[in-house]
């Protein structure tokens, strides 16, 4: 599959689960309620995009629909700055999490 058809899958989902059909409106209704790891990298985003590392769930504030398990490259495209810290955020912890993990037996 083409990346533009992921991206097309994603706007569809999205605006499935949102109030509008505007996709400028649409993106500012969600807010990330949820991360985890897969480590096995087996899952496969909403969009259809496979190998995830990063589930995040996603919550539509309006509709109360969420969206799970979506990749940080898809929330992204959302193009919001307060969406991208939350990514950075998550994913850091794990990698913070793993680096402890290799630092010490104790
Ligand atoms: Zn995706």
């Amino acid at each position: 599959m083409m990346a533009s058809s992921y991206y097309q899958n994603l706007i569809k989902r999205v605006l499935e689960a949102s109030t509008t059909d505007n996709w400028e409106i649409a993106v500012r209704e969600w807010d990330i309620v949820d991360c985890e790891e897969d480590e096995e990298h087996a899952s496969e985003c909403v969009c259809g995009k496979e190998n995830l590392r990063y589930l995040f769930t996603i919550r539509n504030r309006e509709t109360g629909r969420s969206l799970y398990p979506i990749g940080s490259s898809c929330i992204e495209k959302f193009e919001r700055d307060d969406l991208d810290y939350e990514v950075d955020v998550q994913m850091d912890m794990y990698r913070l999490a793993h680096a402890m993990e290799r630092g010490g037996n104790e």
